[in-house]
């Protein structure tokens, strides 16, 4: 019969781990580990967590079992978020198979925030387009165009009231493009060198003439 080294138990009174009782060998072996530090970048605008995805409870248990390193099996987890300003405090119940014993590890742990606004919402909120759509005409079209944009991964910026039409500015010209040929819209196409970035790579922007 096995007695617990640590705590003199036998294996009558609990359940073993390998050669120690369930609680001992859980405080001696760390089975779960987390990195020291917890980072995690947060839009403050949109919410999204790391620039990708919405800041949800299930996404951020996914980072953060991500983060979590084991040699055990997880059976299950659950998170509970608190979210305050600069941190979160997590607290994750998981269970695992050790040694083929089910064990239950609850880590409590903070997360530090770092507000950082994602791609989507510092392009959208900065004055950078590279691309004019020149719609004349009847502007029946403007608001599947639109669409089409936001579809190819594109963003409109403003929209310009003009005297035979509407001008729509618009990131980035490749989804223009795209969305134009996707709806079998005829557009004329100029570009202009509008500077070069700090890498030498010249910067255009592109008029899209819609004639309807
Ligand atoms: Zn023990
Ligand atoms: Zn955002």
């Amino acid at each position: 019969m096995k007695i617990c080294p640590v705590c003199g138990r036998s294996e009558k009174e609990v359940e073993f781990i390998g050669n120690f009782c369930k609680k001992c060998y859980l405080k001696r072996f760390e089975v779960v580990k987390f990195p020291r530090k917890l980072v995690l970048r947060v839009c403050p605008i949109c919410g999204k967590i790391n620039n990708k995805e919405e800041g949800s409870v299930r996404n951020v248990k996914k980072w953060l079992l991500k983060k979590m390193r084991t040699e055990e099996e997880v059976e299950w987890s659950v998170l509970e978020l608190r979210k305050a300003k600069k941190k979160w405090f997590a607290k994750l119940s998981i269970i695992l198979r050790v040694k083929g014993v089910r064990v239950e590890v609850i880590k409590n742990l903070v997360i530090n925030i770092v507000k950082e606004k994602c791609d989507e919402c510092r392009i959208k909120s900065s004055e950078y387009f590279d691309s004019i759509i020149q719609i004349r005409g009847r502007n029946k079209i403007k608001r599947r165009l639109e669409e089409e944009i936001e579809k190819c991964g594109g963003m409109i910026k403003q929209e310009h009231e003009v005297k035979k039409g509407v001008d729509v500015i618009a990131v980035n010209s490749k989804a223009v493009i795209k969305a134009i040929n996707e709806l079998k819209i005829r557009a004329k196409i100029s570009k202009k060198l509008i500077g070069q970035n700090r890498e030498g790579k010249r910067k255009y922007r592109t008029t899209f003439l819609i004639k309807l």
